[in-house]
């Protein structure tokens, strides 16, 4: 079942939750997701935010915005998205769940796990890729493999299965906590990325070797640049672009807090969520 909201936003950290402050307040449905990991969980002590003489938890910090949108009617669910479309209609995908919107904030913070297995950075662009369905369409009837263990490695995974002549899944010595629809899974930790000029495979500690065209970066969460990628949403070095009303290239598509680059604090991400919050109000009420 499909279920609409006029806002949905990704996170539930100082941007998130700054935006939905305005959206709730201006009466608009909002549905914020979270995967319970916001880089404030492991700050101890928050002592250069404004209001708290006597300095603040993360953790703190975190349940009580979570608490204040809550209170206001928030629509809060504990699942991680693993997919965004906004051309066409937005909308947003978790393992379980299809959630459509007029208006979708990007406010996953600047989290993007990689792994540090040798040969691996040094490949990025020539064979290892972060966005399955940009590039998947370069491996098609070739053998690829997907890095990573959990649900946004499984999403991956089935973009790729219609393209390539074989998806394996190397999930480097983690557990798999997703269903991989009887995909093979290697479980060893990697020992090399192996290619000079190009990917060539990969090089278990195990001593098994795959001959791979194409090699897909999906560990942990998917970050925000992950989302974006196959959604056509712009990004540069820093994260994801957008104008100064935090609007991406996406119509109705809005991203703020350490996502966007720049000072990754407190203060800017709440400053960047209260403006993409007042925009999505704009947005939704002109659409209406
Ligand atoms: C150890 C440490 C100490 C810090 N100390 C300070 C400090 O003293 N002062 C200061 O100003 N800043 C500090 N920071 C920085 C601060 O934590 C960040 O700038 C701030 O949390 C950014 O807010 P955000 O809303 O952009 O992202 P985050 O707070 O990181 O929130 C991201 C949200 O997105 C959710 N999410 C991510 N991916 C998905 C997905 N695929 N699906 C669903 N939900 C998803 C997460 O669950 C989370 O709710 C510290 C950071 C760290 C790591």
């Amino acid at each position: 079942m499909t279920t609409h909201f006029d806002c949905i936003i990704i996170g539930t950290g100082p941007a998130g939750i700054s935006a939905a402050l305005y959206t709730l307040r201006a009466g608009l449905t909002t549905a914020l997701f979270d995967t319970g990991e916001s880089g404030l969980c492991k700050a101890e002590r928050i002592d250069n935010y404004y209001g708290f003489p006597g300095g603040i938890s993360g953790a703190a910090l975190l349940a009580a915005g979570r608490e204040q949108a809550a209170a206001l009617g928030a629509h809060l669910f504990a699942e991680e998205v693993v997919r965004i479309e906004g051309i066409d209609g937005i909308r947003v995908h978790t393992v379980d769940r299809l959630c459509t919107a007029s208006a979708l904030l990007l406010a996953t913070g600047a989290r993007r796990q990689s792994a540090p297995v040798p040969g691996l950075r040094e490949l990025e662009g020539k064979g290892v890729s972060a966005c399955a369905i940009c590039d998947g369409f370069f491996h098609r009837g070739k053998p690829v493999a997907v890095l990573g263990s959990g649900a946004f490695a499984a999403a991956e995974a089935r973009e790729l299965v219609p393209l390539a002549s074989e998806v394996t899944v190397l999930t480097n010595g983690e557990t798999p906590t997703a269903d991989f629809g009887g995909l093979p899974l290697l479980t060893a930790p990697l020992a090399r990325v192996e290619g000079e000029e190009r990917l060539t495979g990969v090089l278990l500690e195990d001593g098994t070797r795959r001959a791979l065209s194409g090699l897909f970066l999906a560990v942990g969460k998917a970050s925000a640049v992950s989302l974006a990628l196959p959604a056509g949403i712009l990004t540069g070095p820093d994260g994801i672009t957008v104008d100064r009303q935090m609007r991406t290239n996406l119509p109705g598509v809005f991203a703020a807090g350490d996502c966007t680059g720049g000072l990754l604090q407190i203060a800017k991400a709440a400053g960047e969520g209260a403006v993409a919050g007042t925009e999505m109000v704009t947005w939704v009420r002109k659409k209406a």
